[in-house]
């Protein structure tokens, strides 16, 4: 069932309850104040046939024709007079008495002084009456006709407003439901149409700051986001694709063209080398991919254990040391470390080690002295690791773009690369929840400065 259609049944019925118990007092309590008045009026008429009785002393045939005349067009109220010994001194109609008058009856009026009761539908008063000393019983009986009828059409009538009310509020609740729930529909319909080759596409948001247009606005923002994603995604692709065909298409050409004619040894020797070279950096781009693919796992899903930087730092110098024996790399230690605790840090080995090398890797191949240095400081709270060059330095325009995935600078002529080693890097050292800062001049080259923290644990997750 649609929340609309049940939020209106919702409605109706808490409304229908409310306007059934409201018409139940008020049909309770007139029917409690009919009762008590027509009470009243028998016992006033019981009191006034008395008194014409016994003190104006008009006679039995005469009220009882009274009676009888009225009792032709009024509920007219019937009068018996007895004596304490059930003695009946005056009826109004013995022939059509209604009320049976006992002796057990009497008694209890005299017991009681008064009593009232119903009989087949007639309210019947038994009082007391005192004349001339002497006790006298009168009973007055009376079918309340008027009463009823009065009752009966109020029923009527709060079930004739019980129906119209009901029907208009059902009718109202599904009208404002309707109202309230259309821009939910609209929203429904608009992101029906959203897909990936339209991601552009919004959903409708009105001025006024109610929850359905907040709604719209974090749908909103979550279509941007995921744009983005999917456009930087897309370009991540191309990158990757663009990368992937220079190599290819230079070892494809190599290869050609030493097979379009009979060489000789030193001509197959160097295109071997050339097709070489570009493999190589074929693998070094899908390596670095597969780093990447590391870095984006989901951080609990990365092994995180206490480990030590200075070593970490001394594998990355002899991995790239060892593929580059023209580089060299130092590691200075502005502070002397007193144990192991201070130059140890949560984090995961070896994508700190594929940060590390990428950094020095940098320092080297971008200085005309091939030299990196790296100045580690060790803080209460963190160890702050300086990767400094003496090299070509990075233009100021670059700066804000180098950590960008494929990003490479004015001065990517001056070496290789691909353009994802300080992305990565900056991937991993926000993984550790570090930092990464560069500064760069051209005359006296480059500082990367790293920030790692102790005591990041479980923020990991
Ligand atoms: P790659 O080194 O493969 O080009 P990186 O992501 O490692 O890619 O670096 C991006 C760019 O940042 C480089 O192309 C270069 O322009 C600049 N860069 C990085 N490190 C240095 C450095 N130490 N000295 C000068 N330029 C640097």
């Amino acid at each position: 069932m649609k929340i609309r259609t049940r939020l209106t049944l919702l409605f109706t019925l808490t409304t229908a309850t409310i306007l059934l118990i409201f018409a139940a007092i008020i049909l309770i309590s007139a029917s409690k104040n009919r009762e008590k008045e027509f009470y009243a009026l028998l016992k006033k008429e019981a009191v006034t046939k008395a008194n014409l009785f016994f003190n104006a002393k008009v006679d039995s045939k005469t009220l009882q024709d009274i009676y009888r005349n009225n009792r032709a067009t009024l509920n007219e109220v019937e009068v018996a007079i007895y004596t304490g010994s059930f003695q009946l001194l005056y009826h109004d109609a013995v022939d059509i008495d209604v009320v049976k008058e006992t002796k057990s009856m009497i008694d209890e009026i005299e017991q009681k002084n008064e009593i009232q009761f119903y009989q087949n539908n007639w309210q019947v008063i038994g009082m007391k009456y005192q004349f001339q000393g002497k006790e006298y019983v009168v009973t007055a009986a009376a079918y309340d006709g008027f009463g009823y009828i009065k009752l009966h059409n109020l029923l009527q009538t709060c079930i004739i407003v019980f129906i119209i009310s009901i029907l208009f509020l059902y009718i109202a609740g599904r009208f404002f439901s309707k109202k309230a729930f259309e821009p939910i529909v609209r929203m429904t319909d608009k992101a029906k149409t959203i897909s990936a080759t339209n991601l552009d596409l919004r959903l409708y948001t009105n001025e006024s700051k109610d929850e359905i247009s907040e709604l719209a606005t974090t749908f909103n923002k979550m279509l941007n986001r995921l744009e983005n994603s999917f456009d930087s995604q897309k370009q991540f692709v191309s990158n990757i694709s663009h990368e992937l065909r220079t190599p290819l298409s230079a070892i494809i050409t190599e290869l050609e063209l030493s097979t379009d004619k009979e060489r000789n040894n030193e001509e197959y020797k160097a295109a071997i080398l050339n097709t070489l070279q570009d493999a190589k950096k074929l693998a070094k781009l899908s390596n670095g991919l597969l780093d990447f693919a590391k870095a984006n796992y989901d951080p609990s899903e990365i092994a995180f254990k206490q480990v030590r930087v200075d070593e970490i730092l001394l594998d990355a110098r002899q991995q790239v040391q060892k593929s580059n024996a023209n580089y060299t790399i130092t590691i200075h230690f502005e502070d002397i470390f007193e144990d192991d605790e201070q130059i140890t840090i949560n984090g995961n080995e070896y994508l700190l080690k594929v940060a590390f090398v990428n950094l020095f890797e940098n320092g080297c191949k971008f200085s005309e002295n091939k030299q990196s240095k790296v100045i580690v400081s060790l803080k209460k709270e963190k160890i702050v690791l300086q990767f400094v060059d003496n090299g070509i330095g990075i233009l100021e325009e670059d700066l804000k773009h180098i950590f960008k995935p494929f990003y490479r600078g004015l001065n990517k002529i001056y070496a290789p690369g691909n353009g994802i080693g300080l992305s990565l890097t900056q991937k991993i050292i926000f993984l550790h929840k570090g930092n990464i800062t560069v500064t760069s001049d051209k005359k006296s080259g480059t500082i990367f400065t790293v920030d790692l923290y102790h005591g990041v644990k479980n923020t990991l997750q």
